[in-house]
């Protein structure tokens, strides 16, 4: 490939291998675990480590920056204690920058023409929890003006003595995001944020569009139809419109969804290739060859994807669709388990799935439930032999301490029954999909869906007390 053999971006991450950071490829990790990684990088002259403050509950907050150039570049990332893709991708950088191979003539541009800092964690403490929120349950990204939080006002400081010339507000999303009008979920959104409520366009804000055209051209060799742009209503309360205002061109980077990504390890190296890319951008002026109007010709992203859509299902004389979606929660890290619900009921045709059943002919009834005494006694196989007959729902006095059940059946105290089995708008995602014989063609438990006849038994239910 032509392009690939001039093109240093691509060239390294085909040889993204080299650079990944192989200690932490899970979403969930502890501060230390990340503060231990950092540590294990070398201190050269390239690289500069500062401790440049601390969370609210003392955790403690660092930077790194490299290079020397006169056009400086600020990152910071995991605002959100959950949102961790873009921290992780920020580790393969640093190790792609003090690497010694071919790329040390890119490396020598970035180092003459840039001084790049990246704060990556910014929100230690939610990152503890796994938590978007900070120790005192603040939002950081709506505390852009009140600066009620320490690591906010950290950022906001860092902004004001830096002075940044390009900003990158690196950020998740949850994956039910896809590009307009398309079943494909976005991979990695874009914003050029507003900073006015006009969402005018000035020479700052022009320029962060710029740098998205360039990444996004970059992208399209890995996810031609996997990008899209964030709205940009103006957020008054947010970092990145406050920081374009302030004359830092600043470009938002979401952390989509790819399929078979639950830790979001490809999405991460997609993050490595887009940043790279920016930085060469604004090291060589390529990007000003781009204009507003490539910008806006990137697909905006909407909401409109699930993780099940069962179409023209039969609920008394009604046919329907119904959407639901599952939620990740933490156990003990890098551990999750998984609570669905039944998010929308009715016409969801301009909807999406990540899987889709077509219902027609199918009625939806609640599930059954049994007596069970010893839950040891319990095993997959009797577990497996039970679902198929439709039995969703053990119901036992002998509840555990766990929110969860690692098989694909709940446990449900007795007084509980009746409002496990109704199936409601908002409630959790439990029924089955039978045919006109009474025969059980689908088993939806806890938002999963399950083919009677070939059981996934790495699906989790619900403790419901
Ligand atoms: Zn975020």
């Amino acid at each position: 490939m032509a392009t690939l053999k001039n093109n240093s971006v691509l060239q390294a991450t085909a040889q993204y291998k080299k650079y990944h950071v192989g200690k932490i490829e899970t979403n969930q990790f502890t501060h230390q675990t990340f503060i231990n990684v950092l540590d294990g990088f070398k201190e050269d002259e390239q690289l500069k480590f500062k401790e440049i403050g601390y969370s609210e509950e003392g955790r403690v907050i660092k930077s790194i920056t490299f290079g020397k150039g006169k056009t400086k570049l600020l990152l910071w990332s995991q605002m959100h204690g959950n949102e961790s893709t873009a921290t992780r991708a920020i580790l393969d950088i640093l190790k792609f920058l003090i690497a010694d191979d071919e790329f040390n003539s890119f490396r020598e541009e970035l180092v003459q023409k840039l001084t790049i800092q990246f704060i990556p964690m910014l929100n230690p403490d939610g990152t503890n929890r796994f938590q978007r929120r900070t120790a005192t349950e603040i939002d950081m990204n709506r505390d852009a003006v009140e600066l009620q939080t320490p690591e906010g006002e950290l950022l906001m400081s860092i902004v004001d003595k830096f002075k940044p010339d390009v900003g990158f507000n690196l950020h998740d999303q949850r994956r039910f995001y896809n590009v307009s009008g398309t079943k494909v979920p976005s991979s990695i959104s874009f914003l050029a944020p507003a900073y006015n409520e006009a969402r005018e366009v000035n020479a700052t804000r022009e320029k962060a569009m710029q740098l998205i055209v360039g990444m996004n051209k970059t992208l399209q060799n890995f996810i031609p139809d996997g990008i899209g742009l964030y709205d940009d209503t103006y957020s008054f309360r947010s970092f990145g419109d406050n920081i374009q205002a302030k004359g830092v061109s600043t470009i938002l980077i979401e952390s989509g969804w790819l399929k078979n990504d639950m830790e979001k390890e490809a999405i991460r190296k997609l993050n490595f290739t887009a940043l790279l890319s920016g930085f060469q951008m604004i090291a060589n002026n390529s990007y000003s060859k781009y204009s507003v109007k490539n910008y806006e010709a990137i697909p905006l992203i909407d909401t409109k994807l699930f993780d099940v859509l069962i179409k023209n299902v039969s609920v008394g004389n009604a046919k329907v669709d119904v959407g639901i979606s599952r939620t990740e929660h933490l156990l003990e890290a890098p551990n999750y388990y998984s609570i669905g619900l039944l998010e929308d009921l009715g016409d969801l045709s301009a909807h999406y799935g990540f899987e889709t059943v077509n219902a027609k002919g199918l009625k939806m009834v609640s599930g059954k439930s049994i007596l069970v005494d010893k839950l040891e006694e319990l095993s997959m196989v009797s577990v497996k032999r039970l679902l198929r007959q439709g039995i969703l729902f053990f119901i036992t006095q002998n509840i555990p301490f766990e929110p969860h059940v690692p098989f694909p059946v709940n446990l449900v105290h007795p007084r509980k029954v009746q409002e496990v089995q109704s199936i409601k708008f908002d409630g959790k995602a439990n029924f089955l999909l039978v045919d006109s014989a009474n025969k059980i063609k689908y088993i939806i438990m806890n938002g999963f869906l399950i083919n009677p006849s070939n059981i996934d038994s790495s699906t989790n239910g619900l403790v419901v007390v």
